[in-house]
């Protein structure tokens, strides 16, 4: 199974990939995560991508997709793997459709967790009291939101021109929408 989780900041795609791997036994690969591992390291990778994530802004396509090249070339990811925040642009779109033509493979689904965006600027705000993330701060997470509006977003015609897409209501309980998702992927794309 190779599945993208796709959805704006603060959708749940971090809460909703965990699971998802788990039950198709593929690893999740969070690009979002990898760069704050990385950032904390203080590798040279971390401190190019700390500037951007600070803004709010994306990472630029090269080092990001230099990096999930990378990672989609362990041996764990010959069968399957979630990806988590990646592609989010029309320029990633394009190099991992070439990574995979390079390994023979093809993506099975794009799941799309859809929740409208005062609800999304809320949990991230929450989320900041919690986690203390350094880019849940106000106006970064509407510089988040606004990126991913003009960046991401038209990704989902996309991959909906190839038949891959299927959105999921992404409000409600964490076991709600998992079963929404293991709804609409055990059922084939119409
Ligand atoms: P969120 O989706 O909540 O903003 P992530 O943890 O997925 O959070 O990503 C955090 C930050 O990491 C992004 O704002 C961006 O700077 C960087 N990032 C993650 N994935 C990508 C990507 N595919 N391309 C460029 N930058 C990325």
């Amino acid at each position: 199974m190779r599945l993208l989780l796709m959805g704006p900041p603060g959708a749940g795609k971090g809460t909703q990939s965990a699971a998802l791997a788990a039950r198709f036994d593929i690893p999740a690969i969070a690009t979002g995560d990898i760069f704050r591992a990385q950032v904390a390291a203080q590798t040279p990778l971390g401190i190019t991508a700390q500037g951007y994530m600070d803004r709010g802004e994306y990472v630029a396509d090269e080092v990001t997709n230099a990096m999930v090249a990378v990672r989609l070339a362990e041996p764990d990811c010959a069968d399957g793997f979630l990806l988590d925040g990646y592609p989010r642009t029309v320029e990633q779109v394009a190099e991992l459709d070439t990574m995979l033509a390079t390994a023979d493979s093809t993506l099975d689904s794009v799941v799309v967790l859809t929740v409208d965006t005062d609800e999304l600027v809320g949990r991230l705000l929450r989320r900041a009291e919690i986690e203390g993330r350094a880019d849940d701060t106000e106006p970064v997470i509407r510089r988040r939101q606004e990126v991913y509006a003009e960046q991401t977003a038209p990704l989902v015609e996309l991959y909906d021109a190839r038949s891959l897409v299927r959105e999921v209501d992404g409000t409600g309980t964490v076991e709600e929408i998992g079963a929404r998702i293991d709804e609409v992927l055990s059922r084939p794309v119409v």
